[in-house]
């Protein structure tokens, strides 16, 4: 390789290095999803065993389906989110960028699940908690730097993520002046469906503008590119993935434990 070219990729390097990292929106499931994965392999291989009880068998059954769950949810999720950034690049680029006040990077997990298995029973939320960094660091159980977004498994997912980006969008850079208003605001209130959309509360109202422009948004892209699969559509071909990906490795074990 010419010296030239060394200097100039030395250059493209360190130019990587200066150039702070962009936030990204992430998959909640990421941090489960290689455990979820060896696990199995792991309960694939004990299953082989001759001696097992049949207790023992179930039990093993028991925790492969919920393993593939996992892995169901970490693809649901990709493919959600892949529309998403289809649909509204704006927004998706906007929030792939988000920062806090003091301009750190902060990262946005974002889980599809069940209704069942949500805590908050909100169709959507966002998850801000105070962080030992100091009053401007957004910290989620991801972490600091860091917000998580929880949304129900449904037609109107991605309506959800829109409004829940919209809050985001607004509270992060301005999480500390957003917790004083947030504990005047809502002290005391236990119907957590009106929190974020009080009068005055700026995230609410940048949450309903971008569920508006992630709607207009997705009228354009039907207009140009044609009607878009819908959530249960895609739920039901991730599941036959899943299913087809754990069945073809042989495993018949799997595929008769394996129900959603
Ligand atoms: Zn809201």
């Amino acid at each position: 390789m010419p010296v030239y070219m060394k200097n100039m990729l030395l250059l493209f390097y360190c130019l990587l290095w200066l150039i702070p990292a962009h936030a990204r929106i992430r998959n909640g499931f990421n941090p489960e999803l290689s455990v979820a994965r060896n696990a199995i392999q792991a309960l694939n291989k004990e299953l082989l065993r001759s001696d097992l009880s049949d207790r023992e068998r179930r039990r093993m059954h028991t925790a492969i389906k919920q393993h593939l769950s996992v892995i169901f949810s970490y693809q649901l999720t990709e493919e959600l989110m892949n529309q998403m950034s289809l649909i509204s690049p704006h927004i998706y680029t906007e929030l792939n960028e988000l920062k806090d006040r003091r301009g750190r990077t902060t990262d946005i997990y974002v889980r599809f699940i069940p209704q069942e298995t949500s805590s908050e029973g909100l169709s959507g939320a966002s998850f801000f908690r105070p962080s030992e960094i100091d009053e401007d660091a957004s910290y989620s159980r991801y972490g600091n730097f860091t917000v998580a977004i929880d949304i129900w498994i449904c037609d109107a997912a991605l309506n959800l993520l829109a409004h829940e980006f919209g809050h985001t969008q607004y509270i992060v850079p301005n999480l500390a002046a957003y917790r004083k208003f947030y504990r005047a605001a809502y002290g005391g209130l236990i119907v957590p469906g009106r929190i974020g959309h009080s009068g005055g509360d700026q995230s609410g109202k940048l949450a309903y503008k971008y569920c508006h422009r992630f709607l207009r948004e997705r009228r354009d892209f039907r207009a140009n590119f044609g009607e878009l699969q819908k959530v249960v559509e895609i739920a039901r071909q991730v599941r036959r993935n899943v299913r087809e990906e754990f069945e073809d490795g042989g495993n018949t074990s799997v595929a008769s434990a394996y129900e959603y």
